[in-house]
């Protein structure tokens, strides 16, 4: 039973609401919080129980990344400084046409430990070859969304159209009681999935009870040709096959107009919010203080890492602040302590799995250790202000996940980084080659 018992001690504790307890201690048992409170109330461990030093730190939930497309670690710099449509015509899906399963394996598992690094604990997946997602997640042993991915090209006749909704349904039905990975159907846009593709998936959807993936209004390119291909812009388009609905959460929501903000807010679906993304790309800025005004659920995301090109939410966190204020002239808007809740409980919700992004009793077993102890962190006037503000990523200390630990005094036993960094560089170069 110890064996698989962990408490932090010293240190503060993260609570739901953005409270912050000072001296208190979180105990795990399995894949469970069994304790979060004052530390004088704590039980004592058993014996034999695994202790990480919290000492000068802050323990807060791991933090979900609602949108990324892991693989695409081996694209980081390949292509910078071009727009969307550009980026992924000429560069981005010229190197995809040769994936194979390996090149996503291993582009999969370098993401896992860099997002280990960073804090993650959770991640939302749009890419093919899900099963080796999964391979590298379960190995890296976070917790993933993942499913496959559906496009136009993939389902360009007959035969590769049943094959791919056959996967699709295989996958789903794989992993749908596991308790680290979350089945859901990417359906990758309205420009690269046709009526019939986007009709058929959310039926797979609903009959699967899963979760629908997609990227939505991302440029105003994409909703310029939404409208002169189908005479409807992408949310008119998407409400009138069907698609709008709880189950749906879109990444970006940038060229939305008030009228369609508030037909996502009336139809439960929900923005996950990637700013650096938005701003390399220069696709826009979503405005993430309206479509929360509406109702909307918005989580952050740090998209793939050819337009981040990190996997890192603390500065997702830093930037979704700061480019708020800064369009809306207004210092007040996207104060930090909704920042981090956009990084973790409101993330949960948008995902679909409203179980994580909280420290409480009952709740899967996913923190991290935030170390408080740099000189960039000190003093120590505010939690809330140095997580979104001040911290890195490198300031993850420990990371814990489905009530193991990841990641201790930022060492990753169970993953061999310098094997997954060569590797990561002989596939991305077996990719060039056959460019
Ligand atoms: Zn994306």
């Amino acid at each position: 039973m110890a064996a698989n018992y962990i408490y932090v001690r010293g240190g503060s504790v993260l609570l739901p609401q953005g409270q912050t307890l000072e001296e208190g201690e979180v105990h795990c048992r399995g894949d469970e919080i069994i304790y979060c409170g004052p530390r004088e109330q704590a039980p004592p461990p058993p014996r034999g129980a695994k202790c990480l030093d919290g000492s000068n730190g802050l323990t807060m939930p791991g933090l979900i990344n609602t949108h990324t497309h892991a693989a695409m670690t081996l694209m980081r710099g390949v292509a910078d400084d071009q727009t969307l449509h550009v980026w992924l015509n000429e560069h981005i899906f010229p190197l995809e046409a040769n994936l194979t399963a390996q090149t996503v394996y291993w582009g999969s598992l370098l993401a896992c430990l860099e997002m280990i690094k960073s804090g993650i604990t959770c991640f939302a997946d749009m890419y093919y070859f899900p099963h080796q997602t999964m391979r590298a997640a379960r190995r890296a042993g976070l917790r993933a969304l993942l499913g496959e991915t559906l496009t136009d090209s993939l389902a360009r006749d007959g035969r590769r159209r049943q094959a791919l909704f056959r996967r699709a349904r295989e996958f789903a039905l794989a992993c749908r009681d596991s308790r680290d990975i979350r089945p859901v159907l990417n359906m990758h846009a309205v420009y690269t999935c046709s009526p019939p593709l986007l009709r058929e998936g959310k039926e797979l959807a609903e009959e699967l009870d899963l979760g629908l993936h997609m990227h939505l209004c991302e440029t105003r390119e994409e909703v310029e040709n939404c409208r002169q291909t189908w005479g409807r812009r992408p949310v008119a388009h998407l409400r009138e096959l069907g698609v709008l609905g709880p189950r749906l959460w879109a990444a970006h929501g940038i060229w939305l107009n008030e009228e369609e903000m508030d037909i996502l807010a009336g139809h439960g679906v929900g923005i996950s919010h990637c700013p650096t993304s938005n701003m390399k790309l220069a696709s826009g800025r979503a405005d993430i203080p309206a479509l929360l005004t509406k109702g909307v659920g918005v989580g952050l995301g740090t998209d793939g890492s050819a337009s981040n090109n990190r996997l890192d939410m603390f500065r997702e966190m830093d930037l979704c602040a700061k480019i708020h204020k800064l369009a809306a002239l207004d210092p007040a808007v996207m104060p930090a302590g909704l920042v981090i809740e956009l990084a973790t409980s409101r993330a949960a919700r948008l995902i679909g799995w409203p179980e994580l992004g909280n420290l409480r009793p009952g709740a899967p077993a996913d923190f991290i250790v935030v170390d408080f102890d740099a000189p960039h962190m000190t003093p120590l006037n505010n939690h809330i202000s140095h997580l979104v503000y001040s911290a890195q990523s490198s300031d993850v200390r420990h990371s814990v996940c489905q009530g193991k630990v990841l990641m201790e005094n930022r060492w990753v036993g169970h993953l061999d980084s310098e094997e997954i960094k060569a590797k990561a560089g002989e596939q991305i170069n077996f990719l060039r080659r056959r460019l």
